[in-house]
């Protein structure tokens, strides 16, 4: 059975063969800890989770690489900490530790490597060096730019031309620019932002230069896989390979770049205005980490998802069906369907629809593959939300009411609460719905 994957790349789903089967390379893009991660930003984890326990199926756990950075200098940073009085080094720490809590109570393994940017600065000064030395880059008022019009295929990978993009931009071009798109490599920092020594002068990295530097060095200038969302497709992966391919004499950076589609809540889009942002700590008090992973990986990764109230009712209703028959195993077992789906470029929602066909050893092996071990659930204390049982209680808690019996109709309301329900009264009838 050979791996198909889609590569933003080429727009082609192709077999993937690997550089070198005894160390199979990913890099995706991770965090930047000035704030919590919203319920967006778990969906590349738990995609490329369920892709590296692949990778590790195929070619072995001891010989996949898998290395996601994290990102512990950027304005945002310095901003946020100034905003809260504490320092940079405090909110970074305290924000990448919820991070790993929060994405491994995801299910999620940790990647061989978690680079931070500050350990790389070296690094980081050495590539923008080779950049402007090979004239990909100049500096300009203790800036470092690097120069698109250097590279003849800037924009190939999100498909636009130099032309284009000028049409497009909107923002005011800086006087030490060349060309309106040339990106920042380096910039100068004040005595009060965090800097460090360059040839070009006391500065800090650009967001770009940060992952390219860290996939150079754990993966070398050429590995299998590059992953991120597909908000990241441009700027950020577009000039990640404008600057490793001059730094690497034109070799390219991923043989296969794949990237995770939107992520929207109730049909419409997370954001903070429109008051239906979530980070996945608030969604953790509520809902079992694996239950979320489950909504997530019940949607083809590269199909937009909707995350629904009734979505999450649904995943933990299959996950407690499922349960009340087998345990996971970790010790995988899942049969050709199973695999068949995975196979196919990654296509869970396929793998999730043999596992309702599949008998009691498949289905304990698809579940224990998927990353699901059913402790979280186990340890929650909220019964199965049977809808049936619901109904049942509600016809009980208004016969209650007819009577006139307050003290046991209250004991019933109370009753579903404790078990995350809640119920309302309204003109038309009594309906319900989960607590958050
Ligand atoms: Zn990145």
């Amino acid at each position: 059975m050979t791996l198909r994957l889609t590569n933003t790349l080429t727009k082609t789903k192709g077999v993937f063969a690997p550089l070198d089967a005894k160390n199979v390379r990913m890099y995706v893009c991770g965090p930047t800890v000035y704030d919590l991660a919203h319920i967006g930003n778990a969906r590349p984890v738990i995609v490329f989770d369920v892709l590296y326990r692949l990778l590790r199926h195929m070619y072995g756990a001891g010989h996949v690489s898998y290395v996601r950075n994290i990102t512990d200098v950027d304005d945002k940073i310095n901003a946020r900490a100034a905003e809260r009085g504490i320092s940079i080094r405090e909110l970074t720490e305290e924000t990448a530790r919820i991070y790993e809590d929060d994405v491994a109570a995801l299910g999620c393994l940790p990647p061989a490597v978690t680079p931070r940017a500050t350990e790389h600065i070296g690094e980081m000064v050495a590539m923008i060096g080779d950049l402007v030395a090979s004239g990909n880059a100049y500096a300009a008022e203790g800036h470092v730019l690097f120069d698109v019009t250097s590279k003849a295929d800037y924009g190939k990978l999100s498909r636009r031309s130099l032309d284009e993009m000028l049409a497009g931009a909107r923002v005011e071009v800086a006087p030490y620019k060349k060309n309106a798109m040339d990106f920042v490599l380096w910039k100068p920092s004040t005595p009060e932002q965090p800097g460090w020594d360059s040839p070009w002068g006391r500065g800090r990295p650009g967001w770009h230069i940060e992952c390219s530097a860290m996939a150079g060095k754990y993966l070398g200038p050429t590995f299998d896989i590059h992953g991120g969302g597909i908000d990241l497709v441009f700027p950020h992966h577009e000039n990640e390979i404008a600057q490793s391919e001059c730094a690497h004499h034109g070799a390219p950076i991923a043989n296969v770049w794949m990237h995770n589609g939107f992520l929207q809540v109730e049909g419409e889009k997370m954001a903070k205005s429109a008051g239906n942002f979530f980070t996945i700590r608030e969604f953790l008090a509520d809902w079992p980490g694996e239950v979320l992973r489950f909504n997530m990986l019940r949607t083809h990764y590269r199909q937009p998802i909707d995350f629904t109230l009734g979505g999450l009712r649904e995943s933990w209703k299959t996950l407690e069906k499922w349960y009340a028959v087998t345990e996971p195993l970790a010790d995988p077992a899942p049969d050709t369907a199973f695999f068949a789906a995975l196979m196919d470029d990654l296509n869970t929602p396929a793998a999730i629809a043999s596992l309702h066909q599949a008998d009691e050893m498949a289905l304990a092996g698809g579940l224990g593959f998927l990353g699901f071990s059913n402790v979280q659930l186990k340890l929650a204390a909220r019964v199965v939300v049977d809808d049936g049982a619901i109904a049942a209680a509600i016809t009980a808690r208004n016969a209650a009411r007819a009577s006139k019996n307050f003290a046991e109709s209250d004991r019933i309301r109370d009753d579903l609460l404790a078990k995350g329900i809640v119920l309302k009264d309204g003109p038309s009838g009594t309906t319900w719905e989960p607590k958050r």
